[in-house]
This record gives C-alpha cells, sequence and structure tokens, in this order.
C-alpha cells in the first residue's frame, strides 16, 4: 500500500496542470487523480483560446509532460457534483484541490438580452472550439452588422474570430461548421463597444495589434474618442500597456478604409441599455457615458443622450463568471471559492483542512494563462506547508483502488489518460491530411467511443508510471 499522499485536483485546466506539476515536484511523495468532467483535458487551452492563436496553445506540450509525471492520474468524465460529490473528495483524498475555472458568463441584465441572435461570448467560443456541450446550437450569422459588448480580450477574440477569411480559417483547429458559418457569414460590420474608454481596456497589446492586421477587415476608431482625459493621461504614465494601446489605437485612426469586406469599428464611452427586436435581435440601444471617480476606480456614469444601432447580433463579452460548488464556502462579491491565498476558508474564517483552490475559481477570472502557474504553485505550497505542519496527513483507507470503486459502485466509466491519448491521436490524424493541427471530435458520443477503444482500467493505469 502506497503511503503517498493522495490528492484529488478538480479541473483539468492551466491552474489544474499547474497544481499537479508543483505536487508532483516536491519533496513530499504524492499521488494526484485530476478529475475532469469531459473526456478531455486541457480546460480553456483546448476550449477557449482561440484557433487562430495556435501558439498559445504550445502550453499543452508542457501540460502533456507534467501528465507524463509518476504518480500522475486523469479521471476524465467524472463530473464532481453528479458522480462525486464533495464529500466524497474529502473521504477519498488526503486533500483536494479545486481548480474548476469560471464556468458562465456575466449577465448584462438588460431587457432583450435573451433575444434569439443575442450570445455570450462564452457560448461562441465554446461553439467555435468544438465544447461537446455547445455543438447543437445553430449560430445564424446572417446579419450586416453584429455588435460585441465589452472591451477585454475574448471581446477582441469574438470580434477576431467573425472578420477571418476562409483563408485565415482554414489552417485552424476551427470545427467545421464554424469555418462554414463564418465563411457564409454576411457580417460587414463589427462594433467593438466599450463602457469606459480606450485607457481603461482590458486588452493586451499583442491582441489588439492583430485587429489591424486582418486580411479580411479595416480597422476604424474614432480619433475624438483617443483625446484623453487627465485620469486617461495620467493611465499613460504609469501603465505601459495602456500606453502602447493607444498608440495602436492612434495608428488605427489615421488609417484610411482600404475597402476590405468588413469593416471593425471601435467605439468608446457607451453602454448597452436595451436590445430590441421581435423575437430576434434587430437593434441595439446604447447609452452615452462619462467617467467619474468613485472609490478611486473611474466608473462609467450614463448620460442623458441615447442612440440605437440596427444590428443582428449581439455578443455579450462582459467576463466570465464562477459557478457556486455545493458543499463549499464561496464568495459572492469576488465570484470566488471563499479562500485565502489558496486555502479554502469557511464563513467563519477557519480553513477548511485540507481543501484548496487554484486559478479563476480562487482569485476571479483574470489573468493569461502563465498567471496560473504562479497561482497553483502558492496553492501548493500552502498546502505542503500544512503537510509539514501534520495539518494534512495521509490515512491509510485513502487508496487509488477505493476511487476506482466507489465510481464502478456509480457506474461511472471514467476516461483515462490512455482515452485521451486516443482522441488526441485521432483528432491529429485527421488534421494532419488537411494541414490543420487537428479536426476536434465534437459530441460526447464521438469523444467518448475514441477513449473507448483504447480504454484501461484506472488499476492498469495507475500500474504503469507516468499515467
Ligand atoms: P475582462 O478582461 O475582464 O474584460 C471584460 C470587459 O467587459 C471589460 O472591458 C469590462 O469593462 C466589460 N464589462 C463588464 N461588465 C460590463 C457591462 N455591464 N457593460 C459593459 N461592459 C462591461 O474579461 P475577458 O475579456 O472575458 O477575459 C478574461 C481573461 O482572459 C482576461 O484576463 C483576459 O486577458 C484573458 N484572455 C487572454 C487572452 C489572450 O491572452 N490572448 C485571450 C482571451 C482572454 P470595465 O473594464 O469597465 O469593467
Amino acid at each position: 500500500m502506497s503511503d503517498r499522499l493522495r490528492v484529488a485536483i478538480v479541473g483539468s485546466g492551466p491552474a489544474g496542470f499547474y497544481a499537479a506539476a508543483a505536487m508532483l515536484d516536491a519533496d513530499v511523495p504524492i499521488e494526484v487523480d485530476m478529475i475532469e468532467r469531459l473526456p478531455t483535458p486541457w480546460g480553456l487551452v483546448r476550449l477557449g483560446v482561440a484557433p487562430d492563436h495556435p501558439k498559445l496553445k504550445t502550453v499543452s506540450r508542457a501540460f502533456e509532460r507534467i501528465a507524463a509525471k509518476p504518480g500522475f492520474r486523469f479521471l476524465g468524465n467524472v463530473e464532481v457534483g453528479r458522480d462525486l460529490v464533495h464529500t466524497d473528495l474529502v473521504r477519498l483524498y488526503d486533500a483536494v484541490v479545486y481548480a474548476v475555472g469560471s464556468q458562465t458568463d456575466r449577465r448584462l441584465g438588460i431587457p432583450g438580452e435573451d433575444l434569439r441572435g443575442s450570445w455570450s461570448a462564452t457560448e461562441f467560443v465554446a461553439w467555435y472550439n468544438g465544447h461537446p456541450d455547445f455543438q447543437d446550437i445553430a449560430f445564424d450569422l446572417n446579419a450586416e452588422r453584429a455588435v460585441v459588448i465589452g472591451n477585454g480580450n475574448v471581446a477582441l477574440d469574438v470580434a477576431r474570430m467573425l472578420a477571418l477569411t476562409p483563408e485565415e480559417l482554414a489552417p485552424t483547429d476551427t470545427t467545421d461548421p464554424a469555418i462554414e458559418a463564418i465563411g457564409a457569414s454576411t457580417v460587414r460590420e463589427i462594433l467593438v463597444v466599450g463602457r469606459r474608454g480606450p485607457a481603461q481596456a482590458s486588452w493586451t497589446t499583442q491582441e489588439l495589434k492583430e485587429m489591424g492586421e486582418l486580411a479580411g477587415a479595416d480597422v476604424s476608431v474614432d480619433s475624438a474618442d483617443l483625446e484623453l482625459d487627465a485620469a486617461g493621461e495620467a493611465a499613460l504614465e504609469h501603465d505601459t500597456n495602456t500606453r502602447r494601446n493607444i498608440d495602436v489605437l492612434r495608428e488605427f485612426a489615421e488609417r484610411e478604409a482600404t475597402g476590405k469586406p468588413v469593416t471593425l469599428r471601435f467605439l468608446f464611452f457607451r453602454s448597452p441599455v436595451a436590445i430590441h427586436g421581435d423575437g430576434k435581435v434587430e437593434a441595439i440601444e446604447l447609452v452615452r457615458n462619462r467617467l467619474e471617480e468613485q472609490d478611486g476606480r473611474l466608473v462609467a456614469v450614463p448620460t442623458d443622450e441615447r442612440e440605437t444601432v440596427e444590428c443582428g447580433l449581439v455578443f455579450r463579452s462582459v467576463g466570465y463568471r464562477a459557478v457556486a460548488l455545493p458543499d463549499l464556502p464561496f464568495d459572492e462579491r469576488r465570484g470566488t471559492i471563499r479562500n485565502e491565498g489558496g486555502r479554502v476558508v469557511h464563513d467563519d474564517d477557519k480553513p477548511a483542512a485540507g481543501v484548496y483552490c487554484a486559478g479563476w475559481i480562487k482569485r476571479g477570472p483574470t489573468g493569461i494563462i502563465g498567471t496560473n502557474k504562479k497561482d497553483a504553485t502558492e496553492t501548493v505550497a500552502l498546502l505542503l506547508e500544512d503537510v509539514r505542519a501534520g495539518r494534512v496527513r495521509h490515512r491509510e483507507d485513502v487508496t487509488a483502488d477505493a476511487v476506482e470503486a466507489t465510481l464502478a459502485d456509480r457506474g461511472v466509466r471514467a476516461v483515462l489518460y490512455e482515452g485521451w491519448t486516443g482522441i488526441d491521436e485521432l483528432e491529429r490524424a485527421a488534421g494532419e491530411k488537411l494541414g490543420r493541427p487537428r479536426v476536434k471530435l465534437r459530441t460526447w458520443d464521438e469523444l467518448l467511443d475514441a477513449a473507448e477503444r483504447v480504454a484501461q482500467t484506472p488499476a492498469e493505469a495507475l500500474s504503469e508510471p507516468g499515467r
């Protein structure tokens, strides 16, 4: 029987993998079960990062190396909350690390938000990336004008994906239905609408710059929006990213249209107040904002000035939102599990022994992929501190077999790392013929069938080091 500490990591995105790496490299012997509801790992690296950003996805090679470390086991197709609940995890493992991300989108809370043609960025991104829960959505992109609400990197991803030409999409792993729908789209103008000014946008400069390098879209910015007030000028002084963003926007503002089929227009200081239409989106009503300092932050305050813009599509890209997990303390205001540096704490501030969190569910939906390395390593440092202090200990009845027995009892057939490798190989082989990184399997049945072809039992997998 192993005397290694057995830890469950819930979620297989960047935070989950970086937490696994920190544990498997630690000087304390640890076995990790990474529990994931999908049959596929990598979270937003597979299902969120835009398909035309293959470089960002190369981080998956690091995840593959982590998965090959002795003591790592992947249990895909196991949903916490359905197949196993928190109390099961506490019984079956010495410690649990939640790295489940932020699974849903923030709402605008305005009339018309649910009209046909008004989509959350989360839905659109999950659809074009092949998330199996989002493949039944029929995205009708037949509209003259699309409006993207939000000034973050996801809004840029959405606007850019809408504007890509078939030639730009062809070498990517965008799903075939999405390539078809985007290729057949009649969208000629895309408005990216920010509620505050260009100096407050949360884009990273590289992502903004790319918007000016598209084969099929001209960019347009009203130079009047780039005249900064004192607060905007002050932001340029101390924030390099903002300064660079403004430089890029100023260069965009100087450009003449070159007659490309699509125009991508940036609008600032406007908030949506209603989406209008008879059964489907026909127009969006925007209110002009001014900026006001409140509690040290510049906030958008509506004026009396309103405008209605005809459009057939609205994409709401105003941030992700975490979903509270049953039996775990949740901080509604921050949208995270209640925690201190990654140690989960109850409402009375007492730590929940042996329970941790990492990534977006710990700090909120901010930062880039690499941010999660530091974040998850910090969480694991606290876990190791608790181990060394004797607050977290290996219990004899905590075994890999006990997990397997529980899953078998409940009729759950986990997809192991070998199963994922089967999916991965099939997808890559299909892609290779077409000069694409992969052609993704998009339905639960396809994914589970592909995994099943190379199926092992969890015990077989564990007996192979590195799986
Ligand atoms: P984000 O950066 O937080 O941006 C959300 C945007 O929505 C902000 O501009 C925010 O404006 C706006 N917003 C929020 N509530 C609104 C409302 N009620 N009405 C109008 N606008 C509203 O979030 P994100 O774009 O979803 O990205 C999430 C994280 O993933 C970010 O850290 C991002 O950098 C990262 N990411 C990175 C990449 C990449 O590196 N290529 C790609 C995608 C995502 P305010 O600022 O006024 O609140």
